[in-house]
């Protein structure tokens, strides 16, 4: 039997998260992974793809019983979403997806995806019809039924490494178009955690995206108290997701940097997530995987900043970050 949420076709207007299976009342998130992955690939993980459809299972089974019960997946346009797929494992694991529209940084692509007609001349058009029809053709993928097209509930968009180039500035163009039209929340990648403030500048002063419905991922990975303060206070969501991968470095600071911005009052712009971006941190490959937040991440943040701070972090937030007035 499904926990996940189907779809209520007669829900009454008003905010909701939009799920693999529908919209859903933002209070029914649950406990939610903010930012995760459970299908990518990318040149730049070569070997490491995540392609299979029976470890995506188990990871969410894995998540599922370490008491998790959503997930934001931040995988984006052309990075192998196997989104005809996902309505199924929502349906079977009884843990709530959301899908992404959005590109990523173009060293991401092979050059023939980022030259498709689509992605040059109406990016903003591709996100919308993904956030309002669903997304389809080769990237629904799998083996699921044909006329599973889930929609995306989110935009996901990528910096640089302080800074933004020309593609970073055209997809979050697009990305600022399409949030305007849809009121999707935009994701975005800070390369390292860094360029938090670039990307604040362009989207919110440049192209009037408001800054609560921007989500800044990794800042977890920068470990700047006066940028996390200075973002917090443009009244951005911050994301910090998952372990540090190549060293401990940044894993140690974040129950001190959680709780500066708590002290400030800035707990209810805080998102938590586990980023899992290759085959081997899978919780099934013997990595952090998906359970890590909730089986080791939660706990160690508890202790700093209390139980109820942190339990509404992984729910109330989330479910105000990622919910929109759709049209
Ligand atoms: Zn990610």
């Amino acid at each position: 039997m499904s926990a996940a949420h189907e779809a209520a076709p007669d829900r009454s207007a008003g905010p909701a998260v939009r799920t693999v299976l529908g919209d859903i009342d933002p209070a029914g998130l649950g406990i939610c992974d903010a930012h995760d992955h459970l299908f990518l690939r990318s040149p730049q993980l070569p070997g490491q793809e995540l392609a299979d459809t029976g470890a995506a299972a188990a990871e969410l089974a894995a998540f599922r019983a370490a008491g998790g019960a959503a997930v934001i997946q931040w995988t984006p346009y052309g990075m192998g979403r196997f989104a005809g797929e996902l309505p199924r494992l929502s349906r079977e694991s009884g843990v709530t997806l959301v899908a992404a529209t959005g590109l990523h940084q173009a060293a991401h692509y092979d050059p023939e995806i980022l030259a498709g007609k689509r992605v040059r001349e109406d990016l903003a058009g591709l996100f919308v019809a993904e956030l309002t029809e669903g997304i389809g053709g080769t990237e629904a993928g799998g083996d699921g039924p044909r006329d599973a097209r889930p929609r995306a509930g989110m935009i996901k968009v990528a910096g640089g490494f302080h800074g933004l180039d020309r593609h970073a500035r055209y997809t979050m163009a697009a990305a600022a178009e399409a949030h305007l039209a849809t009121g999707a929340a935009i994701g975005v990648h800070l390369e390292l955690g860094t360029g938090a403030l670039d990307v604040l500048d362009l989207l919110c002063d440049e192209l009037a995206v408001p800054p609560d419905r921007v989500i800044l991922g990794h800042l977890n990975r920068s470990p700047d108290p006066v940028v996390h303060r200075m973002a917090a206070e443009a009244g951005a969501y911050l994301a910090f997701d998952g372990p540090s991968r190549a060293n401990h470095a940044t894993d140690w600071r974040l129950p001190d940097a959680l709780t500066a911005l708590a002290d400030a009052g800035f707990a209810d712009r805080i998102l938590l997530g586990g980023d899992t971006t290759t085959a081997a941190a899978r919780s099934v490959n013997g990595g952090p995987g998906m359970p890590y937040l909730l089986r080791r991440q939660r706990r160690r943040l508890e202790l700093a900043l209390g139980v109820g701070l942190v339990t509404r972090m992984l729910t109330e937030n989330p479910s105000r970050a990622f919910s929109a007035e759709w049209p």
